[in-house]
C-alpha cells in the first residue's frame, strides 16, 4: 500500500525489507538471526543476547523489531515482492516517473532481487513483463515505444552497460529531457524476453573488486532505465508522454573501513559512500516531504542522484527494498540496514 501523498506534487515512498535464505555455505556456519513475524514486521535477534536461540524466540525482550510497508521472508519469491509494488510500476505506461532500488551490504540479495535467475526472475525483468502486458492489454489507439539503457556508477564514473568497453560517460542537462547521460545507448524492445540476456551481459560487464569481505563484492551502482514514450493522435495533432522506470542494483552500503582497502580501492570506498550518503539524504528529504509537506530535496550532489533525480521527484513514485542476511554474522551490516531503512520512512 502507498500513503497517499500529501500534494498532488509530492512523490510517494515505500518501504520493504526482504530476508533472503540462508546460503549451503552459511547453514554449515551461521545461525539465523531473523524472524519475519508478519508481513510488514522484521524481527532481528542479537547474537551475542541469543545463545539459546530458542530460548529468545519464546521470551522476546532482547529483540529489537522493526515495521516497514512490506516484510519479505527467505521463503518469499521475486514474484512476491514484485506483486505488491506492480501499482507503482503501471503508471509507467501513463506518463508516470517511478525508481525502484535495492539497498543492503555486499551479499545480502541486492542482485538477486533486481536481476534473478530463470527460475526466479527479479525485479527487472518483472517490470518489463508488466510493462508489455499493460500495453497489449490497452484499448487506445495510442502508440508506445520501449527503450531500455543501462548504465552503471562506478567511482562517480558512469559507464554503459550495453556497450562491450565503455568510455566515460557525461551528464547534460537538456532543455527538453532535464538531466541526461549524453551517448548513453539506448535499445528499443519489442519484449521482455531478451532483456535477462542483455542484464546478464551487462552485470558481466560491472566493476567489481574483491575485497577481504566478499570475493566478488559489487562496488558500483547499476541503473536499469526503461522509457515509455505513448504517443496519442486525434484531429487536432498529436500528444507525447513519457514514463520512466528506474530499477536500481546498488553497491554494497558497508563501509569503506569495514573492507580494510587501500589506495584505489579506498578512494573508490569514499565514492561509493558519497553516491550512497547523496541518495540516502533524498530519500530522507523525500520521507519527510511525505510526512510533513515540502522539503528540500539534495539531488545535485552525485552523479548517482542526479541521474535519478526525475524518478524521486515531482508525482513520482519510489519504492525502496531494504535486503538483509539471515546470518548471525552480518548482524551489524543488517541492523544498520533496517535502521537506514526506518529512518527512509
Ligand atoms: P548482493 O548483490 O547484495 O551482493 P547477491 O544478490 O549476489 O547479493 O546474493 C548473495 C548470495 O545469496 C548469492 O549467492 C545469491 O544467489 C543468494 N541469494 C540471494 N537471495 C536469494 C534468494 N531469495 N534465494 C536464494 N538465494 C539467494
Ligand atoms: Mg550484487
Amino acid at each position: 500500500s502507498i500513503r497517499a501523498p500529501a500534494t498532488k506534487q509530492t512523490a510517494t515512498l515505500m518501504v520493504a525489507v526482504k530476508c533472503r535464505p540462508l546460503t549451503d555455505l552459511e547453514r554449515l556456519r551461521s545461525r539465523n538471526i531473523i524472524q519475519v513475524t508478519d508481513d510488514k514486521s522484521v524481527v532481528v535477534l542479537d547474537p551475542d543476547l541469543s545463545k539459546d536461540y530458542l530460548d529468545r524466540i519464546q521470551n522476546r525482550t532482547k529483540e529489537k523489531r522493526y515495521s516497514f510497508d512490506h516484510a519479505f521472508g527467505p521463503e518469499c519469491t521475486n514474484l512476491d515482492v514484485y506483486q505488491r509494488i506492480s501499482s507503482t510500476i503501471a503508471g509507467v505506461i501513463q506518463g508516470l516517473n517511478a525508481t525502484v532500488f535495492a539497498y543492503g551490504s555486499t551479499g545480502s540479495g541486492k542482485t538477486y532481487t533486481m536481476v534473478g535467475t530463470h527460475q526466479d526472475p527479479g525485479l527487472m525483468v518483472l517490470s518489463l513483463h508488466t510493462i508489455f502486458n499493460l500495453i497489449k492489454k490497452d484499448k487506445s489507439s495510442d502508440v508506445f515505444e520501449v527503450s531500455c539503457s543501462y548504465l552503471e556508477v562506478y567511482n562517480e564514473v558512469i559507464y554503459d552497460l550495453l556497450v562491450k568497453s565503455s568510455g566515460h560517460l557525461e551528464l547534460r542537462e537538456d532543455p527538453e529531457h532535464g538531466i541526461i547521460v549524453a551517448g548513453l545507448r539506448n535499445i528499443k524492445v519489442q519484449s521482455a524476453d531478451k532483456i535477462l540476456e542483455l542484464l546478464h551481459i551487462g552485470n558481466s560487464r560491472r566493476k567489481t573488486e574483491s575485497t577481504e569481505v566478499n570475493a566478488t563484492s559489487s562496488r558500483s551502482h547499476a541503473v536499469l532505465e526503461i522509457m515509455v514514450r505513448r504517443t496519442r493522435r486525434n484531429q487536432y495533432g498529436s500528444q507525447v508522454l513519457r514514463g520512466k522506470l528506474a530499477l536500481v542494483d546498488l553497491a554494497g552500503s558497508e563501509r569503506a573501513s569495514e573492507t580494510n582497502i587501500a589506495g584505489q580501492k579506498l578512494r573508490d570506498g569514499a565514492n561509493i559512500n558519497r553516491s550512497l550518503l547523496a541518495l540516502a539524504n533524498c530519500i530522507n528529504a523525500l520521507g519527510k516531504q511525505q510526512k510533513k509537506g515540502l522539503a528540500y530535496v539534495p539531488y545535485r550532489n552525485s552523479k548517482l542522484t542526479r541521474i535519478l533525480k526525475d524518478g524521486l521527484s515531482g508525482n513520482s513514485r519510489t519504492v525502496m527494498v531494504a535486503t538483509i542476511s539471515p546470518a548471525d554474522d552480518q548482524y551489524h551490516h543488517t541492523v544498520n540496514t533496517l535502521k537506514y531503512a526506518d529512518r527512509a520512512k
